[in-house]
């Protein structure tokens, strides 16, 4: 496989930052489950992301869940992409399905803040998915490939063949419901389809996509080997750090 496989954690709203040292020291000393030929990142909150820094396995980077695509100014409680950077962030999620839902955030919103995170040299990792009744409707590709297109409009080739896209259907947040792992790559698919139209094909060669949705040890495997999945975004399963080294272990599996 030519693209590095990557997982991702996305811890949303847990962990305090007493929680998140005990998770750094834990999965430290199960670090020899950590294979080099896969990328590991945690996307935690702001407020853990010292401790992060400081105490996680080498191998895992720093992944913030949210930025604001402003340099600086007048926007109370919100993060700029330049103080992500500083702090030696490497990801940066934009467009998780809870911020679309919870906080209203439009397609056009979602593309500043991932032209803003590219502006400030971080990777962006753009998350799409249909909602149960557009899946009912048959129109997850044509919503999905919308997203991603919208999404990272304006980027040049290079820039999109650099970034990660994570496909996570709304109705398997959280759920315990999968998407199976045909139906996730026949998305992957279609995203690398509208990728390589809109900008090349060794963008959408070059494009990390990962599946989300429910993601735990014993199924992650059977997502990582499709072809077009590069990896998953995980909420759940990524608190616990057994739960992530065994995530790790079933990736290296795959590729062996
Ligand atoms: C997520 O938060 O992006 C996610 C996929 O959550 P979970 O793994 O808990 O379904």
């Amino acid at each position: 496989m030519a693209r590095t496989p990557l997982l991702m954690g996305n811890w949303k709203m847990y962990k305090t930052v007493a929680e998140a040292r005990a998770f750094a020291e834990a999965l430290g000393q199960q670090s020899q489950k950590l294979d080099s030929r896969i990328e590991y990142a945690i996307c935690a909150p702001y407020t853990c992301l010292h401790v992060l820094r400081v105490m996680l396995p080498a191998q895992v980077r720093l992944g913030a869940q949210n930025v604001f695509p402003e340099k600086e100014g007048a926007y109370t409680g919100e993060i700029a992409p330049g103080m992500l950077a500083e702090f030696g962030t490497k990801y940066v999620l934009a467009g998780h399905s809870e911020r679309r839902m919870l906080f209203g955030e439009s397609d056009q919103f979602i593309n500043q803040k991932i032209k803003a995170i590219v502006a400030n040299g971080m990777t962006p990792v753009l998350c799409v998915g249909e909602n149960s009744s557009q899946k009912e409707d048959g129109v997850t590709k044509e919503v999905v490939t919308g997203q991603v297109l919208q999404g990272l409009d304006g980027l040049t080739a290079d820039e999109v063949g650099r970034a990660v896209v994570a496909y996570e259907p709304v109705w398997a947040i959280g759920s315990g419901k999968t998407a199976t792992p045909d139906d996730a790559e026949e998305v992957a698919r279609a995203i690398r389809a509208a990728v390589a139209e809109t900008w090349s094909p060794e963008a959408a060669e070059g494009l990390r996509i990962l599946y989300g949705g429910s993601v735990k040890p014993d199924n992650v495997a059977s997502f990582v080997r499709e072809p077009d999945l590069d990896g998953a975004l995980v909420g759940g399963a990524s608190l616990d750090p057994t739960s992530f080294a065994a995530m790790a272990e079933a990736i290296k599996g795959v590729l062996e």
